[in-house]
């Protein structure tokens, strides 16, 4: 059975969704090389007068367990796609990541959905890219045709999290992925772990062998960034780049960080090479 306050809160969810409360904040994602935008990946927020700030990693799974995931996901994506018609009309012409749970991939006609949404909205497809994170009970593998029919249709698709939880190396050669998101975990890791920095140079490398974009989560500091840099990496997203932000702040926040860049990725560059140069694991 339920308990009570898990139902209270998934009725509290409902009412929410329903109502039109929910809202999206959206990431950037900077590509490495120059810093320029690459994406934003948008990201569901629940704030409730009752329940407070509900965290989407509380009410995702209570959405997917209570019937209510494919509801959720039809309006982040339709709110999604009508924010970039909003900001390509301010110039910002940016993809879009957005985040889908392994459930509503169960349909076989997803794929036809969302490009039927990208259709009568009228943004292109390829500036859709997939997020799915490979959870216990339903293997991505599993998802082979349904993951096939996003990439026929042109839209992205990026394995989230990589390198903790049921991903597999196996996967990234099976399955057609176009993007590799190294989990937050070995980002922030790898600055004082050599066996981490190990790892989080394979990935890169490994991504980049089979064609796949390398995206470096959860940089929060300017030396894990610029270990991510000197690692090869492609793109870096993170609180050190943005927050996600409410989204009239993207336009300013692109202006506020071509400024900002070139410090992030230049300054103190001799400090850092010093500081992996120094470590044993880069001489074997
Ligand atoms: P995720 O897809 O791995 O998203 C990244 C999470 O890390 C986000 O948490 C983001 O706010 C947070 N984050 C970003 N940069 C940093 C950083 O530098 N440091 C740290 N510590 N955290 C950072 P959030 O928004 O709470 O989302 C949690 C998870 O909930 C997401 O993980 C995603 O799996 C899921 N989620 C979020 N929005 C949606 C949605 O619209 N639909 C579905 N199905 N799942 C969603
Ligand atoms: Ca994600
Ligand atoms: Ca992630």
């Amino acid at each position: 059975m339920t308990p009570r306050p898990e139902l209270a809160l998934v009725e509290g969810f409902e009412r929410a969704l329903i109502n039109h409360r929910l809202h999206m904040a959206y990431q950037p994602k900077v590509r490495l090389r120059d810093g320029a935008l690459t994406r934003v990946e948008a990201l569901v927020r629940w704030e409730d007068a009752e329940f407070g700030s509900v965290p989407p990693s509380r009410f995702v799974p209570l959405a997917e367990k209570h019937g209510l995931i494919e509801e959720l996901t039809q309006w982040g994506l339709r709110t999604t796609l009508r924010q970039w018609l909003k900001w390509r009309e301010q110039g910002i012409d940016t993809c879009l990541a957005f985040n889908i749970s392994a459930l509503s991939l169960e349909q076989l006609d997803f794929p036809d959905l969302v490009e039927r949404m990208c259709r009568a909205l009228d943004v292109p497809t390829d500036r859709l890219v997939i997020e799915l994170t490979e959870g216990a009970t339903l293997p991505l593998i599993k998802l082979m045709d349904t993951l096939t029919r996003f990439r026929i249709k042109g839209i992205g698709l990026a394995i989230d999290d990589f390198g903790t939880g049921y991903s597999s190396l196996m996967q990234l050669r099976q399955l057609p992925f176009t993007e590799v998101k190294i989990d937050r975990f070995f980002v922030s890791d790898a600055v004082t772990s050599p066996d981490s920095r190990l790892i989080v140079k394979a990935i890169i490398d490994l991504a980049q062998g089979l064609g796949l974009t390398a995206t470096a989560e959860g940089v929060e500091t300017v030396d894990q960034l610029r270990l991510m840099h000197e690692l090869g990496c492609d793109v870096v997203q993170g609180y050190l780049i943005s927050q996600p932000l409410e989204p009239d702040s993207l336009q300013f926040w692109t202006q506020e960080f071509k400024q900002r860049w070139p410090g992030l990725i230049e300054d103190r560059g001799l400090e850092l090479w010093t500081h992996v140069e120094s470590d044993p694991l880069r001489q074997r």
